[in-house]
């Protein structure tokens, strides 16, 4: 079956102007992304703030246009970000965002918020509306009564169940959540985790997960994609990259991890911060960072994908010579 996102050559370029003499610069937020995620499955998109994985989401969601390369959701072709049809974009990708206070606006019922997406689209009469705003509380463990009340008579865990109401209102085929769980207090993460998941497997929806803590992806993803400034280093199933991690960065978030089971990983501490999507090293982006970089990874070009297993590949030097040596 086709994948119900497809992600080929995605590059995302900003320019900028950098100095007194406006000297023009193009920042690599996406630097040449594929991607492929089905219905039913949960991709997981990994890495530090600023590795340009919400740009990704941007860009499915039509909200920047792609500097080069394809977007399809469900067949459609939707690179063309603003110049696509809205309906078709709405109805093919919906986002559930971080911060579930400031996504949702206070002088609003729940139940005008939740039909909003129906109105602005011009779908059913106000009982029919109703009744999926309905429909749409119960599916994410609310009260019917919670439509005539609003946002700030809701706890954190609360508004973010709502907000994923509000993101599947319109029966998207995919869902985006950036971050879900971050803003939440640690004791109702888990609820919301587990909600997304029974949404998925009831739904049969495709969700992008996009965070920086591997322990949430951990618990949700089928499928795991690992990105450092602007690329993916290491791509797999959830066997392959939870216990065979290949990149020296993936192994480095997950020994990061607070879990027991994974404490007899030695430690591998990453020194330093992400640079620049504008000014990337030479060679290996990650050589600066890296425990077991060599005289080799610091010139010459970024590494190119080496395949591990028939789901699992990565972009290092060291994993070329292992396969090589096996
Ligand atoms: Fe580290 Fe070199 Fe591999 Fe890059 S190519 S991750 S610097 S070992
Ligand atoms: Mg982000």
């Amino acid at each position: 079956a086709e994948a119900l996102l497809s992600v080929k050559g995605l590059k995302v370029h900003y320019p900028v102007r950098q100095g007194w003499r406006g000297r023009s610069l193009a920042v690599r937020a996406v630097d040449g992304v594929d991607l492929s995620l089905r219905a039913g499955q949960c991709l997981g998109l990994v890495g530090e703030s600023g590795c340009g994985k919400s740009t990704i989401a941007q860009a499915i969601l039509g909200l920047v246009p792609a500097t080069s390369g394809h977007i399809r959701v469900d067949g459609h072709d939707i690179t063309g970000g603003r110049r696509a049809d809205p309906m078709q974009l709405a109805r093919s990708a919906q986002m559930v965002f971080q911060d579930p206070m400031s996504s949702l606006n206070p002088r609003q019922t729940i139940r005008e918020i939740l039909a909003g997406p129906l109105r602005l689209h011009g779908m059913g009469n106000r009982d029919e509306r109703d009744a999926r705003v309905q429909e749409m509380l119960r599916l994410v463990g609310m009260k019917p009564d919670a439509a005539s009340r609003r946002p700030d008579e809701f706890s954190g865990g609360q508004r973010q169940r709502l907000c994923i109401a509000r993101a599947l209102i319109l029966n998207p085929k995919l869902v985006i959540c950036d971050e879900p769980v971050s803003a939440l207090d640690v004791s109702i993460r888990a609820q919301i985790i587990n909600l997304l998941l029974e949404l998925k497997d009831e739904l049969g929806i495709a969700l992008l997960l996009i965070s920086h803590d591997l322990g949430v992806v951990e618990h949700m993803s089928d499928r795991i994609a690992v990105m450092y400034l602007g690329r993916i280093v290491e791509e797999g199933g959830w066997r392959e990259i939870f216990t065979d991690p290949a990149h020296p960065y993936t192994r480095a978030l997950i020994s990061a991890i607070p879990d027991p089971l994974h404490r007899d990983q030695a430690p591998e501490r990453l020194r330093g911060e992400i640079p620049s999507p504008l000014n990337p090293p030479p060679g290996c982006a990650f050589h600066p960072r890296c425990p077991v970089a060599m005289d080799r990874c610091s010139a010459g070009a970024n590494p190119e994908f080496t395949t591990i297993g028939p789901d699992h590949r990565g972009r290092c030097h060291l994993i070329e010579s292992e396969l090589q040596d096996a």
